[in-house]
């Protein structure tokens, strides 16, 4: 066996604690929050697996965790406004140096997705708890090794497309929808050093951290993008607007 990979799994974990009828919904599912499940599932002797919150201090990542973290798992909905930039730019530099990330479900709308994607990551989407299927179109990839050519989830929240995500992304799984959309729900890229995968299942109000597919899908993205070394990034920030522009010198 190699080396263990070091898995930090970040949850927003709001809704799990919410005084509102989603609030027991969640909880009746996920009564330790998700973070927990995802983690009890995912258990294996190659993984160490620790967890990290919104409301704890520095978000839970201070930079001992963040620093000795292979793969970073994201789950976020809410509050993702919440999440301080300065977090995000210590975030962005561990992945350009070669850190795993992999972000799930709502986290698409994340500002550590949104910064390493560049684009909206904006999408169509419709609660109705319809089904799902989902569609393994490249088998031979690390990320869909044991996955069935394609299965079902029986209620969902529909991610569809228009999916506004750059091109280089590689495409692994696409999902169909009961009410007619399609999207492309698990697309791997590569930023500096660092491997990214987003994975779109995982509403909070149903069980899909507990299919054994979308299981084994994010565990095969963890080993996926668990680094073989570490790149020092010297300066990983483009500058802001105005520290770009300058004048024009046309111009009377
Ligand atoms: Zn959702």
């Amino acid at each position: 066996m190699g080396k263990v990979i070091r898995v930090t799994i970040w949850n927003e974990f709001r809704h799990e604690k919410s005084q509102d009828r989603t609030g027991e919904i969640v909880r009746s599912i996920y009564p330790e929050g998700m973070h927990k499940t995802i983690g009890a599932e995912l258990a294996a002797p190659d993984l160490e697996i620790r967890y990290a919150t919104l409301d704890e201090p520095e978000h839970g990542l201070p930079d001992e965790v963040l620093n000795s973290t292979d793969v970073l798992i994201w789950w976020g909905h809410m509050a993702h406004g919440e999440v301080r930039d300065e977090l995000v730019d210590k975030i962005q530099r561990r992945i350009l140096s070669g850190m795993g990330l992999i972000v799930l479900h709502s986290g698409h709308f994340s500002k550590i997705f949104r910064r390493m994607m560049g684009t909206s990551c904006s999408l169509l989407w419709r609660e109705v708890g319809e089904k799902e299927r989902i569609w393994t179109v490249e088998p031979a990839h690390p990320i869909a090794r044991g996955v069935p050519a394609t299965f079902t989830l029986p209620n969902v929240e529909m991610y569809g497309e228009r999916f506004d995500i750059p091109q280089d992304g590689r495409i692994i799984f696409l999902s169909w929808y009961e009410g007619g959309n399609v999207f492309r729900s698990g697309v791997a890229f590569e930023r500096g050093h660092g491997r990214i995968f987003y994975f779109s299942p995982g509403h909070e109000t149903y069980p899909i951290f507990k299919d054994e597919n979308v299981i084994r899908i994010i565990g095969n993205a963890v080993r996926w993008a668990a680094p073989e070394d570490w790149y020092e990034i010297s300066c990983p920030n483009s500058p802001a607007p105005e520290e770009i522009r300058t004048p024009d010198p046309n111009r009377k």
